[in-house]
């Protein structure tokens, strides 16, 4: 038996938990403000703050939108963050990646006040993560993809994980966080240079695909049994289709469903899950904000 995990039904969970606190936030007096700032003209960056804000405004979150052109200096950049830091009505700041190329995406991540930093990739909240500090801010795609793993009912104590991937913003995360005293899972992270990455993979309970390949984990990869944990978004052509692409995952989801135990379709799987903990985050921050 395997069980398809629907990201958009735990993500609707997880936003009418946070409709509650932001109703209790606004008793005490406090509109949980997120602001997203655009750099340049990325088609992809565009649409996901467009959806980001209007999620914002749909929960009656105070949201702002800070355009800057595909030419804006660093110091452009650094002065809105900077701004951003001071402004009390804004508890959490995202810079939309991938900036343009002279923008140093590094130094404007630790430009924003790590309080406000609700994408979780400051240092100091890096560290919170490593360090197991529940004040920091958990990177919202990882963050993500545990709530999935417990809303499906998936016990990973003690269970064998594979995270293929170890970007700062899925892979290594998510290995801390299935590590962690709460994920006490064994944890083995797989890369590009990994060597027979399907034996690799042949041992896990819980496989989490992160590699921006189409349909790279294929079934002889995933042993009987095994949850899939999907986060690639991956565009392959498709004259059938309205948009002449669509969308696959970095799993082979047609051959590994049999095989596995439960796995989370692309689309409808991770995906709704990041905005989701995205919201969830900035009310952390409003909510810390007032301590
Ligand atoms: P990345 O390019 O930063 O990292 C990819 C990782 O895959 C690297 O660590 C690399 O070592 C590894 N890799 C590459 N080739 C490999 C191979 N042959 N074998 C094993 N490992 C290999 O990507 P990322 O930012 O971590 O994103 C990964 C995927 O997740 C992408 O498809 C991206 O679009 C998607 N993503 C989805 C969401 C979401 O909201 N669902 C959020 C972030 C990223």
């Amino acid at each position: 038996m395997h069980k398809i995990i629907d990201g958009k039904v735990v993500a609707e969970k997880v936003l009418a938990e946070c409709g509650q606190e932001i109703e209790s936030l606004k008793k005490a007096g406090v509109v949980p403000g997120l602001a997203v700032v655009l750099v340049g003209n990325d088609p992809a960056s565009k649409v996901y703050v467009g959806s980001k804000v209007r999620k914002c405004s749909e929960l009656g979150l105070y949201s702002r939108k800070i355009e800057l052109p595909e030419d804006a200096t660093q110091q452009e950049v650094l002065d809105v963050v900077l701004d951003l830091n001071a402004d009390p009505q804004i508890h959490g700041i995202l810079v939309q990646s991938p900036p343009p190329p002279q923008i140093d995406e590094d130094a404007i991540v630790r430009a924003i006040n790590p309080a406000k930093d609700v994408d979780g990739f400051h240092p100091e909240n890096v560290a919170k993560l490593a360090l197991e500090d529940a004040s920091g801010f958990v990177p919202c795609t990882p963050a993500g993809c545990m709530r999935l793993l417990k809303e499906a009912g998936v016990e990973t104590s003690g269970a064998e994980a594979v995270v293929i991937g170890r970007s700062m913003i899925v892979g290594k995360p998510m290995a801390l966080l299935l590590m962690s005293k709460d994920g006490n899972a064994t944890v083995t992270v797989a890369h590009s240079r990994t060597k027979d990455l399907a034996a690799v993979c042949q041992r896990a309970d819980i496989i989490v695909a992160a590699i921006g390949m189409p349909e790279f984990v294929t079934a002889d990869m995933v042993k009987e049994g095994a949850v899939v944990i999907d986060v690639g978004i991956n565009r392959v052509e498709d004259s059938s289709a309205k948009r002449g692409y669509r969308l696959v995952g970095d799993v082979a989801y047609d051959e590994v469903v049999s095989k596995c135990s439960a796995i989370t379709p692309v689309p409808g799987g991770v995906g709704p899950m990041t905005i989701a903990m995205l919201i969830s985050n900035t009310i952390k921050a409003a909510r810390q904000s007032l301590a």
